[in-house]
């Protein structure tokens, strides 16, 4: 039986994505039937639905023989707070967002651990010789060791930063010094003197960051946030930049988005806003991902990545 895949993803992406997905099903010599107009579809009939949180499809109940869900995005908070969406939901794990994140999160860690700010905002005539530090007397923390973190703690290893790793479940990720557990937290915070977020929204994780973990690190040091804006305790980061016990945070996901611009994160002098771009879900490299997952159901086989309900990610 021919699968009918829907991608509800939004409106303006409907070409790019049709044409990734058909070329990569071509590719790796899968079939289905793709439909790309939720309201040119009987939703009984759907199989599978490619979905955006910001797509077109907001009530999941017509499609009452869905088998799976695939989310266009890895953090899958949005699609999880939808009650009529009861399918299994598998989120996006596709190498380019990987890399992206990488990339992101090396390059903003080697910006701040080279000082690079000091020079690009230095008055004309500031002559300051101090070299950095090297990369191995560097402790860089990684909040979240998933797809993302992993592969970046990796990556920041392979430079020689010393790096720490946090998740849930212990894990072993090679160069990283891994830890898990609330004593785990407090003793990898400890240790960060650049600390990169990349754990999900979750209840468990709402406002991790907040006053008194925000303390535990090493005066001086520097937050990273590619992860979700929810992680932080917004008020008591602004305190603790405005007291220099934090020195700089780097700030891509906020929680309301975009930053209203009345946001003291626009302005504060300690805080570089990029606006959630850290990494994005590429249409060739996650077209591959898809179509891999498509095949899986279509094989009889679950979804890779599906998200466990009770734990939020
Ligand atoms: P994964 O689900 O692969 O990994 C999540 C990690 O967080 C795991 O290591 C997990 O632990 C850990 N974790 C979850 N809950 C807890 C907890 N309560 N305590 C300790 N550790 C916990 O996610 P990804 O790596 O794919 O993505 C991470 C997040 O990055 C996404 O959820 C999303 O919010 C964000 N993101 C941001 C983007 C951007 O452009 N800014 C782009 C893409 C993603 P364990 O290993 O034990 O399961």
């Amino acid at each position: 039986m021919t699968l009918r895949v829907l991608f509800a993803g939004r409106p303006e992406d409907r070409e790019v994505w049709s044409a990734a997905l058909r070329a990569a099903a071509e590719r790796a010599g899968e079939r289905f039937a793709l439909e790309t107009d939720p309201a040119r579809v009987d939703p009984a009939a759907v199989d599978v639905m490619i979905v955006d949180p910001k797509g077109p499809v907001r009530d999941f109940g017509p499609y009452v023989n869905l088998r799976a869900a695939l989310s266009m995005w890895a953090g899958v908070e949005a699609l999880l707070a939808n009650p009529t969406l009861k399918a299994p939901l598998a989120r996006m794990v596709e190498r380019g967002m990987t890399e992206g994140m990488t990339e992101y999160v090396v390059g903003h860690v080697m910006r701040i651990h080279l000082g690079m700010d000091a020079h690009l905002f230095a008055p004309p005539g500031r002559w300051d010789p101090t070299p950095p530090p090297l990369a191995r007397q560097r402790h860089v923390a990684v909040l979240g060791l998933g797809e993302l973190g992993a592969a970046a703690a990796e990556a920041l290893a392979r430079l020689r930063f010393v790096v720490h790793g946090w998740s849930r479940r212990l894990r072993d990720v090679p160069g990283v010094i891994c830890r898990a557990g609330s004593e785990g937290l407090e003793e990898t915070l400890r240790a960060a003197q650049i600390a990169v977020l990349l754990l999900p929204a979750t209840p468990a994780t709402a406002g991790i960051m907040d006053a008194r973990r925000l303390a535990l690190l090493p005066r001086g040091a520097a937050i990273v946030n590619p992860g979700r804006g929810a992680l932080i305790d917004d008020d008591a980061l602004l305190a603790a930049l405005d007291s220099g016990h934090v020195a700089h945070a780097t700030l891509d996901v906020f929680r309301h988005e975009p930053l209203p611009p009345e946001h003291p994160y626009w302005t504060h002098p300690r805080v570089l806003v990029t606006p959630h771009i850290a990494s994005a879900t590429r249409p060739d490299t996650a077209a591959e991902a898809l179509v891999a997952q498509i095949g899986r159901i279509a094989r009889g086989a679950p979804p890779l990545h599906v998200v466990d309900r009770a734990q939020g990610y």
